[in-house]
């Protein structure tokens, strides 16, 4: 018998980024986001899932043998982190088979859930094999509000009776708060609550376009001009945009449509089982049901790293990219065309980058469209 062989300990943050360096360099899936269904007991204005909880749609989602195909799938591939979402969670028949099935099989979970539908049975079982982490969204701490987003009145009560129950089980979770422009007024009042679970405040504003294309979900969004006012309010701590200041303005390296790690380390599942690099990436998808896991993640990977911007398009030339949230697939519903600048997007790109290099700047758009003068 030779010594025996100890496994080294290292931090968390050591392990995450040593891991998340390597498999960007070698492509290799280590995260995976697998929506469970499209079933929730809410109907939020804003929700992109929202168009397919109901009953027409539910037989298209994977049955429970097939997910848990799946996992066995994902834990071959070597994914570390798996991202259980809805839809609800909860509102899964099957929820906590799957669950224990796939905490079973080591991954590091992570919940998303809208915090509303927790019970002691739910805790408790929760807590014998308890998540990484557990994500709840919280958009307001206004009842009348919070029922009038939600279109299930009753719903803020649910909601604070899960929240009481979540922060006596010891079970790790996070708020997370999207600000819209229906809720801009409450920042204060989200961050104090947020705050008296013991947790820092943070917020994101990006909103999709839903999953049938429909554009009215955009109808929430944030203006401009109300992030800048919010910005400037910020103290030197919660500026989110102030890693991105260090890096000069620039054009982008590569021409790819897909700049934002779109293919490398993470994949995407949807509730019927149809693969992508993620939630919001519909050039390319594969339907699982007919292909092993590793031959769909090639062939959407390729197909992904094939997409190219045109020279002329003016996200390719933009300085200002670094700062901007679009999305191809969204600029197609919004505008007719994946290579097609979102003029909000630009709007905010620049309300960000203005706010990060202390500077003025001339706009994505009207810059290019002065080039377009200058070359004509
Ligand atoms: S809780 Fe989530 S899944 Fe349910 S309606 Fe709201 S945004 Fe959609
Ligand atoms: S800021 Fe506008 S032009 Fe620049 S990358 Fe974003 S959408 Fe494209």
């Amino acid at each position: 018998m030779g010594e025996p062989q100890f496994i080294p300990r290292v931090p968390y943050g050591t392990f995450s980024e040593q891991i998340h360096t390597r498999s960007t360099q070698h492509q290799q899936v280590v995260k995976a986001q697998l929506e469970l269904t499209y079933r929730c007991n809410l109907h939020c204005r804003h929700c992109y899932t929202d168009p397919y909880n109901n009953p027409e749609s539910l037989p298209r989602e994977l049955t429970r043998d097939e997910l848990y195909r799946l996992l066995a799938e994902l834990q071959d591939l070597g994914v570390i982190w798996l991202n259980l979402s809805g839809g609800d969670i909860f509102m899964h028949p099957h929820f906590f088979d799957v669950y224990e099935q796939a905490y079973r099989r080591g991954f590091l979970l992570q919940l998303y859930t809208n915090g509303t539908l927790f019970t002691r049975t739910v805790i408790q079982r929760l807590q014998a094999m308890p998540p990484f982490t557990i994500d709840v969204s919280c958009h307001t701490v206004n009842e009348a509000r919070f029922d009038w987003f939600t279109q299930v009145a009753g719903s803020y009560r649910a909601f604070l009776r899960g929240m009481a129950l979540l922060r006596g089980s010891g079970l790790p979770f996070t708020l997370k708060t999207k600000l819209m422009n229906w809720n801009k007024d409450e920042l204060n009042d989200l961050r104090t609550f947020t705050e008296s679970f013991g947790q820092s405040f943070g917020y994101s504003t990006s909103l999709s376009p839903r999953l049938d294309g429909d554009c009215s979900s955009l109808t929430h969004r944030i203006s401009p001009e109300d992030l800048w006012v919010i910005g400037q309010q910020k103290s030197a701590s919660e500026q989110d945009e102030a890693c991105h200041a260090e890096l000069p303005l620039g054009r982008p390296e590569t021409d790819r449509l897909f700049r934002c790690g779109c293919g490398t380390n993470t994949i995407h599942i949807n509730a019927w089982g149809e693969l992508s690099t993620c939630t919001f990436q519909y050039e390319s998808r594969v339907p699982l049901r007919g292909l092993p896991l590793r031959e769909a993640i090639a062939k959407v990977f390729a197909d992904v790293h094939k997409m190219r911007y045109h020279d002329d398009a003016p996200c390719r030339s933009c300085t200002v990219h670094r700062f901007c949230d679009k999305q191809p697939t969204q600029a197609r519903w919004e505008m007719g065309d994946r290579q097609a600048p979102i003029p909000y997007d630009c709007d905010v790109a620049m309300t960000r980058a203005e706010s990060a290099m202390h500077q003025t700047l001339v706009h994505p758009l009207k810059r290019h469209s002065q080039g377009e003068q200058h070359s004509s």
